[in-house]
């Protein structure tokens, strides 16, 4: 294929207004290298108020291929891609060509925001307004945008996703009735806690006393509402590194961190007992019960017990504590169980 041959450079006028619509962000400097004009958005860029006449050196740093200071310099540099930076915003690196327009005094540097457009927009507040309709920047504004937008919806998807994970674990391992832990959640710390031989820990084993009373002589919500308080009782009992669980229908664990003694087990047993016992407020009418507790401590142990023997030793105390009378604490291996507790002694007390 032949080519036409090159056209001759043909001197047009060009009104400032096609210059700042074509390239706004051109700079036109004159023989001394002052600006003689720039395109509306270089001057937002560029946050000085009148440019005319100011020395270019003072706006733009030259950076590539060659520094350059004077009118000379530039011009020099015609027709070169060349790198630079606006005094305005010495971090922003930016790209420009500079063209002498003949039988005009000076020449013309013309910036293009490169690949830091992005930058360029969020620190200038640049808007479609602000590029040449067909500047490639405008379709790289775009891309961005949707990149961004795209990358926050799935930035939040992820976080609610998240949240939704957290919550269906918590679930998972709460008892929603009286907010503390299910089974499942005190199986595995009670496993846990087995598995670590450098600390002891005491397991409260508590059955509500006659319960079963509230319900059929005040109503499910009645007691319903009194698993609820017996939850609130528990855990306002118990410090941070402890454990309450709800594990059956009247049924709580307890999990005490650190070395308990059979005496302080007796006392925190009576303490809870004496709490549970105080009349539980329901629609204005007492629901009276009280508690019967089997405890085990692992430093009665000379080798740590599974999970199986450890439950089943609270499970024994506990049922010589009902047997023997219910509201007391029995400890696991004692033969003799401590005094009744004043309520469950005094079944007719029950009575709401
Ligand atoms: P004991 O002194 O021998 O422990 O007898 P109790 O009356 O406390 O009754 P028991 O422990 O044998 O049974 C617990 C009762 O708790 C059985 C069931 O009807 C009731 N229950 C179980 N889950 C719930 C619950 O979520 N809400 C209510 N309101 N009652 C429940
Ligand atoms: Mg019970």
């Amino acid at each position: 294929m032949t080519g036409l041959p090159p056209a001759p450079d043909r001197v047009i006028a060009l009104s400032t207004g096609v210059l700042d619509h074509l390239m706004p962000m051109h700079l036109w400097f004159d023989d001394a290298g002052r600006v003689v004009q720039t395109g509306p958005t270089l001057a937002k860029m560029l946050a000085r108020g009148d440019l005319a006449g100011v020395p270019v050196a003072d706006l733009i740093e030259i950076r590539r291929p060659a520094r350059a200071r004077t009118a000379a310099d530039l011009v020099a540099l015609a027709g070169q891609r060349l790198s630079l930076t606006l005094r305005s915003a010495p971090d922003l690196p930016l790209r420009g060509t500079i063209a002498v327009w003949p039988g005009q005094a000076g020449a013309i540097l013309d910036i293009s925001l490169g690949l830091s457009f992005a930058g360029a927009v969020a620190a200038f507040d640049l808007t479609l307004a602000d590029f040449s309709p067909c500047d490639q920047t405008v379709e790289l504004m775009y891309l961005y945008e949707a990149n961004a937008s795209t990358a926050a919806l799935s930035r939040h998807l992820s976080e609610r996703l998240e949240a939704a994970r957290a919550a269906a674990e918590t679930q998972a391992l709460t008892d929603a009735l009286s907010g503390l832990a299910n089974r499942r959640a005190m199986d595995l710390e009670i496993e846990r806690r087995l598995a670590d031989l450098s600390e002891d820990f005491a397991l409260l084993h508590i059955d509500l006393d006659l319960f079963k009373q509230v319900n059929d002589t005040m109503g499910h919500a009645a007691g319903d509402h009194v698993i609820t308080h017996v939850g609130a009782v528990l855990r306002a009992e118990t410090r941070a590194s402890d454990m309450a669980a709800r594990v059956g229908g009247d049924e709580f664990l307890l999990l005490l961190s650190g070395p308990v003694d059979r005496d302080g087990l007796a006392r925190l047993g009576a303490r809870l007992i004496a709490r549970l016992e105080e009349p539980i407020l329901f629609e204005g009418k007492p629901c009276l019960i009280s508690a019967s507790i089997g405890a085990v401590s692992s430093a009665g142990y000379p080798r740590r017990p599974d999970i199986d023997g450890l439950l089943a030793d609270t499970d024994l105390a506990l049922y010589t504590a009902k047997r023997t009378g219910r509201g007391r604490v029995v400890l696991h291996g004692d033969d003799t169980p401590p005094p009744r507790g004043r309520r469950a002694s005094d079944p007719t007390a029950r009575a709401p």
